[in-house]
């Protein structure tokens, strides 16, 4: 199913930031192409929103990452030398409300950016959370909603295409075909968790509030929407008796989030723990399709389905 293709392209930040750099000159040996160097250079906050900026900017885009693989993303710290380099960039895809130093940075250099925010209707983190502290903000992770990736595709396509009118066409059409890969995807979501035995799911940190709405599951978070925040010993009990009346099997974690927590609760309470990735960040081949894949296999596994 999975093969090489430019959507799977990743470059690291480093690399990238060099190629942004240089890009302006004309010549690039790292072109996508091999040819023409890319029209447009994109900073992207973190992977999920490098994955579309490759996706749909293809040969004409150079898309990093602020955020290096394997770094959680919600705390990620920018040198002063990737903000310097954030001036020269032409476009910075960003979800406002979710990473601080990303948006100090936009802030520092003026540069122009596209706030997820503008094209996605956020849902409030209170309307995905049971934790007090979360009020008055925006829940970022949309991008675990394929669904809500597809549209957020299309507003990137269109904004490519004002800031690049030359290859409008290939924009709208990389993006309407990425928009029908993720709306495929959603259809196997869909179908894969319409019947099961289960539809809690106890996540590490409260990352997937879209998801769980999508699907129609019921997210209990270990932490609140941010992930660095500490249960209480109240919440854990409080988990401690969801799990005990609804049956769950699994206590899911992730890779970038200390298991600690999540495999005491699970041992205290006979279940077992499970990975189900937040997409932060993506191993080497990796891409967003096959970790979604991955997660869908999971929560068929933990909620029992058909
Ligand atoms: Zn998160």
């Amino acid at each position: 199913m999975k093969t090489t293709s430019p959507l799977t392209l990743t470059v690291s930040a480093v690399s990238a930031l060099a190629l942004a750099a240089c890009s302006t000159s004309g010549t690039s040996t790292d072109s996508p192409a091999g040819g023409d160097a890319p029209t447009l250079t994109v900073a992207t906050a973190f992977y999920p929103l490098q994955f579309v900026a490759e996706a749909v900017g293809g040969d004409h885009v150079a898309a990093t990452s602020l955020t290096p693989p394997g770094v959680e993303p919600h705390g990620v710290e920018l040198s002063p030398a990737t903000v310097r380099e954030l001036s020269n960039t032409d476009l910075v895809l960003f979800i406002d409300e979710f990473q601080p130093a990303v948006e100090d940075a936009i802030e520092a250099t003026g540069v122009t950016a596209l706030d997820a925010a503008e094209v996605i209707a956020l849902d409030s983190a209170e309307e995905h959370a049971d934790e007090e502290d979360d009020h008055g903000s925006t829940d970022p992770h949309f991008w675990l909603d394929p669904a809500l990736l597809a549209d957020y595709a299309i507003a990137v396509g269109d904004r490519f295409a004002s800031l690049d009118p030359t290859n409008a066409a290939d924009y709208a059409a990389n993006a309407s075909a990425l928009a029908d890969e993720l709306r495929d995807l959603d259809e196997q979501f869909t179908a894969g968790l319409a019947t099961c035995e289960h539809r809690v799911i106890i996540t590490a940190h409260e990352a997937f509030g879209y998801l769980a709405h999508a699907y129609d599951l019921e997210q209990v978070g270990i932490a609140g929407v941010e992930p660095d925040t500490e249960p209480s010993p109240a919440r854990l009990r409080e988990i401690h008796g969801i799990i005990a009346e609804t049956g769950a099997t699994t206590v899911f974690t992730e890779e970038l989030v200390s298991p600690k927590v999540a495999e005491a609760l699970a041992q205290d309470s006979g279940v077992v723990t499970a990975v189900l990735d937040p997409i932060a960040s993506v191993g080497d081949g990796d891409d967003y399709r096959g970790v979604m894949l991955r997660n869908l296999d999971a929560l068929r596994t933990a909620l029992a389905c058909e």
